[in-house]
C-alpha cells in the first residue's frame, strides 16, 4: 500500500500537464486550474479534510468518513506520513491534499453520494444501472463492504439466482412492452453490460440470468445490433464469454424442442389416472377433478396441442423460441380451465411445467457453461 500523501495510489503518469494550474514544485494554483478542474459543489465541504480527484473533478470530502467506510482508505489513511516530503510530490488545494483517482467522475459521483446520503437505488432501468454499476465498481475496488452488498442485492432484483425472482423481472418486462409498445429489452440493461460487469465485479450470481437474457436474442441482434434495437451501444463480450453464450445458445434451443416432444409424451395415460371405458361419470370422485372423463378425447386433444406448439414454436421462429422458459408457461397454460374440457389434464399439464421450469432453471449455470466459478 502507498504511503498517504506522500505518493499516490497509482501511477500518474497518463496525463501528463492536464492540470493548468500546477506550479513548478507540484502543488496547485487554484485559480489557474480551476479553468480545467471543476468542483462537484454537492460533494465539496468546507470542513473536508482531503480533495479527491477523478477526470477534471474534485471532491472535498472527509478522510474520517472514508475510513470509517472503506478498507482500502483506512489502510492508506492510517499509513503515517512523512510531513517533510509532503509538500513535494502531493498537490494541495486549500490545504487540502489532492489525491488522484483513476475512476470516472460519474462513478465517484455516485459512491460518494451514496456514502454521505445513503444508497438511493432507482428502478433497475438503464440509468439506475449506470448509477449502481459505479457504486459496485468502485465499492469493490475500494473495499466497502456494506454498500457493495447493497449494490449487489439491487442488482440481483432484474438479474435474480431464482426462478420467482426472474418471472417477477419478467412480469414487469412484459408489462413495459404493452405500455410503450417497444422492445422489452429496452427495459432493462444490456445483458452483455451486466455479464461485464459481473466479470469486472466478481459477482457470478448474476450471470446465469444475463446469459440466459443474452441467449434470447437472435445472433444478429447480439452482433449487429440496429440503432433502435436493445443491445445497442453494449460493451464488447470476451472470448471466453462469447463462446458460453453460443453454447448455451445451442441447448437453450433444443431445450424448447424437448419441452415440445416431452409434452407429447406426457399426454394421458396414467399420468392423471384415467379412468377406465367403462367408467361412467357416476363412478367418478364427486369433485375430485383428478381423473379424465374420457380419456381418448383427451389423448387426442393432446396430439393436438402438441402440434400447435410444434408450428408455433418450432416453426414459426418467433420470440418464443428461444426462451424455453417462457415455452414451458405457455404449454402449462394451453389446457386451463377455460379451454379444456378436462380439470383433471389441465391440472397435469400444468404441474409438468411447473416441473419443467424449475428443472431447466437449474441447470441454466451448466448450459452456459459457468458451473463452479462463474469462470473468467
Ligand atoms: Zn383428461
Amino acid at each position: 500500500m502507498a504511503h498517504f500523501p506522500s505518493s499516490p495510489p497509482e501511477d500518474c503518469a497518463d496525463s501528463p500537464g492536464m492540470i493548468q494550474g500546477q506550479r513548478p514544485d507540484g502543488t496547485l494554483d487554484l485559480d489557474a486550474s480551476m479553468e480545467t478542474l471543476q468542483r462537484y459543489n454537492d460533494l465539496w465541504f468546507t470542513d473536508g479534510s482531503i480533495i479527491l480527484r477523478a477526470e477534471n473533478t474534485l471532491f472535498r470530502v472527509h478522510m474520517s468518513q472514508l475510513s470509517r467506510r472503506s478498507g482500502f482508505f483506512r489502510d492508506m489513511f492510517s499509513l503515517p506520513q512523512p510531513c517533510a516530503d509532503l509538500a513535494s510530490d502531493t498537490d494541495f488545494l486549500e490545504g487540502c491534499p489532492v489525491l488522484r483517482l483513476h475512476d470516472a467522475a460519474e462513478d465517484l459521483i455516485n459512491l460518494l453520494k451514496a456514502i454521505y446520503d445513503g444508497p438511493t437505488f432507482g428502478n433497475h432501468d438503464r440509468n439506475d444501472f449506470r448509477l449502481v454499476s459505479g457504486v459496485m465498481r468502485l465499492a469493490t475496488k475500494y473495499l466497502i463492504d456494506s454498500l457493495r452488498k447493497r449494490a449487489l442485492a439491487h442488482l440481483s432484483i432484474p438479474w435474480p439466482s431464482t426462478l420467482k425472482g426472474w418471472d417477477a423481472r419478467e412480469d414487469i418486462a412484459r408489462a413495459y412492452e404493452a405500455e410503450r409498445t417497444a422492445h422489452r429489452g429496452h427495459r432493462y440493461p444490456s445483458p452483455i453490460d451486466v455479464i461485464n460487469l459481473a466479470r469486472e465485479v466478481d459477482a457470478p450470481e448474476l450471470l446465469p440470468a444475463a446469459f440466459y437474457d443474452l441467449s434470447r436474442y437472435h445472433c444478429s441482434q447480439i452482433f449487429e445490433p440496429g440503432p433502435d434495437e436493445p443491445l445497442s451501444g453494449s460493451t464488447e463480450l470476451s472470448l471466453a464469454d462469447t463462446r458460453r453464450l453460443a453454447l448455451g445458445k445451442e441447448v437453450s434451443q433444443h431445450a424448447v424442442t424437448a419441452l415440445i416432444q416431452g409434452m407429447g409424451q406426457g399426454a394421458p395415460q396414467g399420468s392423471p389416472r384415467h379412468a377406465s371405458s367403462s367408467t361412467t361419470l357416476r363412478q367418478r370422485p364427486r369433485g375430485s377433478g383428478q381423473i379424465c372423463v374420457s380419456a381418448a378425447a383427451c389423448r387426442k386433444d393432446f396430439l393436438e396441442l402438441v402440434e400447435l406448439a410444434t408450428q408455433h414454436y418450432l416453426f414459426d421462429r418467433e420470440r418464443g423460441c428461444a426462451d424455453p422458459l417462457y415455452v414451458a408457461e405457455e404449454l402449462g397454460q394451453l389446457k386451463s380451465a377455460e379451454f379444456s374440457e378436462c380439470k383433471a389434464c389441465a391440472k397435469s399439464l400444468e404441474m409438468w411445467a411447473a416441473r419443467e421450469r424449475e428443472r431447466m432453471w437449474k441447470l441454466i449455470p451448466s448450459w452456459f457453461r459457468l458451473e463452479n466459478t462463474g469462470g473468467s
